[in-house]
């Protein structure tokens, strides 16, 4: 018994025990965030490969944390995945994002589509369409102006509820795009029974274009043409990626070269002058 107690002792080690409290303190601070109004969302500009003209951007959630500082998502979200309050903090983010988006139309700036992340958990909930129905006529936005990302997850675990809740979204033109693509299941035959209409392709992928041939992106690229969906390029880099991007039929991108995240006054610029 000795023994196998020192073992627990043992397996509870110093880093575990450090993640342990993390992770409870996250979940403890989550709600209290949501309630005093500490997430900020960025927004990361997406742009044509070839003219480099913004079509929208992608909204990224900013965590100012009242002791911790700036909290970056891969350590929170997660945690709000485990303990489903991410069901909540989807709901505000999209909230925020409604709210921005109809600030900029009610100030005449040019439409622009605002993508979100929702996690698969969320997007596969029964309330999920109506949610969406309720904040197109909460903050009365233009039909298209949301665009939703969903990692392969939240799509393929359950196919029929998946196109049952894209069919309920499509009266308010809400686009659907598949992000990560590529670093999932990669099981494509599922792709063409799925309504969406956009792919994101990994950041991974668009990493390793260094040279001209890349049997992976073509291989992606032509699914993408024969199943008509738009393709985004994630994690553009360097000049040599988007020169690479440019032979291809890719007409989407998004990434450090042209633009971070950046606050919504900033996007404004953005939508007003281009990058
Ligand atoms: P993601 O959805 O794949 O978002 C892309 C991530 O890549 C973002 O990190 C973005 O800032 C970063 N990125 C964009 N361009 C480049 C580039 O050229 N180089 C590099 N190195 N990185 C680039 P971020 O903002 O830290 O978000 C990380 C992840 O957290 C996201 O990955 C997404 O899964 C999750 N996340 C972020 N915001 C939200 C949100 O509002 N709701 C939900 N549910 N998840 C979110
Ligand atoms: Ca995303
Ligand atoms: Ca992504
Ligand atoms: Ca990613």
């Amino acid at each position: 018994a000795k023994s196998s107690g020192r073992g627990h002792v043992k397996f509870f080690n110093n880093t575990m025990r450090k993640k342990l409290k993390t992770h409870a303190d996250i979940e403890n601070d989550l709600q209290h965030g949501i309630e005093h109004n500490e997430f900020e969302l960025y927004y990361q500009p997406i742009f044509t490969i070839q003219e480099a003209q913004v079509i929208g951007f992608e909204a990224l959630v900013r965590w100012h944390h009242p002791t911790k500082g700036f909290v970056a998502p891969n350590d929170f979200i997660p945690v709000a995945e485990d303990t489903g309050q991410i069901i909540n903090l989807d709901l505000h983010l999209l909230d925020l994002a409604a709210q921005q988006i109809s600030h900029w139309y009610q100030h005449g700036l040019p439409f622009t589509r605002v993508t979100v992340n929702v996690s698969s958990r969320h997007f596969a909930s029964l309330d999920f369409v109506a949610q969406m129905h309720a904040l197109y006529k909460k903050y009365q936005l233009p039909l298209g102006s949301l665009c939703l990302e969903i990692t392969e997850s939240g799509l393929i675990g359950n196919l029929e509820l998946a196109t049952k809740i894209i069919k309920g979204l499509a009266p308010l033109e809400v686009k659907l795009c598949l992000d990560d693509f590529g670093t999932g299941y990669s099981a494509l035959g599922y792709l063409h029974q799925l309504p969406i209409h956009i792919l994101k392709i990994d950041k991974s992928f668009i990493d390793h274009i260094t040279k001209s041939h890349n049997p992976l992106i073509d291989a992606i690229l032509s699914l993408a043409q024969s199943l008509q969906l738009d393709v985004v390029a994630e994690g553009i880099e360097t000049e040599q990626q988007l020169a690479i991007l440019k032979q291809t039929p890719c007409k989407f991108g998004q990434g450090f070269l042209k633009a971070r995240p950046m606050p919504a006054k900033d996007a404004k610029n953005v939508i007003l002058h281009g990058l």
